[in-house]
């Protein structure tokens, strides 16, 4: 079973059921699955939808799910790397999947960057990810994932899973959680982001100290200076932000 590529197949129905509920409803038009594996999860996905493309790396899993569904004509799949595969291209879908544990922040960036035809993601992700999509300012988990979540998706756990819900177990808690892009987007994200990357270079350290070498004097003028970037809320970022072009 290679591990390496984050195989912990998901074996509880309860938990499958309430991955494809809070997905897709009761039916919805479009599902992406990211690491479909043996298919334990499209199959709670295929009753709610009309067309479902389960992207897997594994060329053997991908081989034994063409041979499984192969009756099953809402069914795509396709073998790829999902860092290395447009999303966009089906057109508007859900996104969904219990995601390869190696690769949970590079996907859930990956889903930031997509536009509004992707309003809804549903992932189960390892319980580290989760406290840290969902961490609140002040607390330890609050960093650069969760400013640059929360500032594009209301954020939503749906459920902590423990190892035994997996075969084999993984070593860790899981989370599903259920992310909503929000109407009201920034306008200038990418600067934005950037600049929210910046406030968390060194996480110990005041804005000033992280901001100084970009901004010099228009940094040490803040009266937020001398606060750490885990203590500024997540809309707070984007004012910050226009503060400092503004000097
Ligand atoms: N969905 C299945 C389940 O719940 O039983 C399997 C989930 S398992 C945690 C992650 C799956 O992602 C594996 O099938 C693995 O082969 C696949 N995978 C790993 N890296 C991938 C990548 N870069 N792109 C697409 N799939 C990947």
């Amino acid at each position: 079973m290679p591990q390496r590529l984050g195989q912990h197949f998901l074996i509880r129905d309860s938990v499958l059921e309430r991955l494809a509920g809070a997905a897709c409803g009761k039916l919805t038009p479009r599902v992406i699955e990211i690491g479909p594996g043996r298919g334990a999860l499209t199959r709670h996905l295929l009753p709610r939808t009309d067309e479902l493309h389960a992207l897997e790396l594994d060329a053997k899993l991908a081989a034994y799910l063409r041979e499984q569904f192969g009756a099953e004509s809402k069914l795509h799949v396709q073998e790829g790397d999902v860092l290395a595969t447009d999303l966009s291209q089906w057109g508007s879908a859900v996104i969904t999947g219990n995601l390869p544990y190696y690769i949970t922040s590079p996907i859930i960036e990956k889903f930031l960057a997509l536009d509004a035809r992707f309003q809804t993601a549903v992932f189960l992700m390892q319980w580290e990810v989760a406290q840290r999509l969902t961490a609140a300012p002040g607390s330890r988990d609050y960093g650069y994932l969760t400013v640059a979540t929360q500032l594009v998706c209301e954020v939503e756990l749906v459920a902590k899973v423990p190892p035994e819900a997996f075969r084999p177990p993984p070593k860790v808690d899981s989370g599903a959680v259920r992310l909503s892009r929000r109407t009201e987007q920034p306008s200038n994200l990418s600067e934005l982001l950037d600049f929210v990357s910046l406030c968390f270079r060194q996480k110990r350290k005041t804005l000033r100290n992280n901001l100084h070498g970009a901004y010099g004097e228009r940094a040490d003028a803040l009266p937020e200076a001398g606060l750490r970037a885990e203590q500024i809320a997540v809309h707070d970022f984007e004012a910050l932000y226009r503060r400092i072009y503004q000097r």
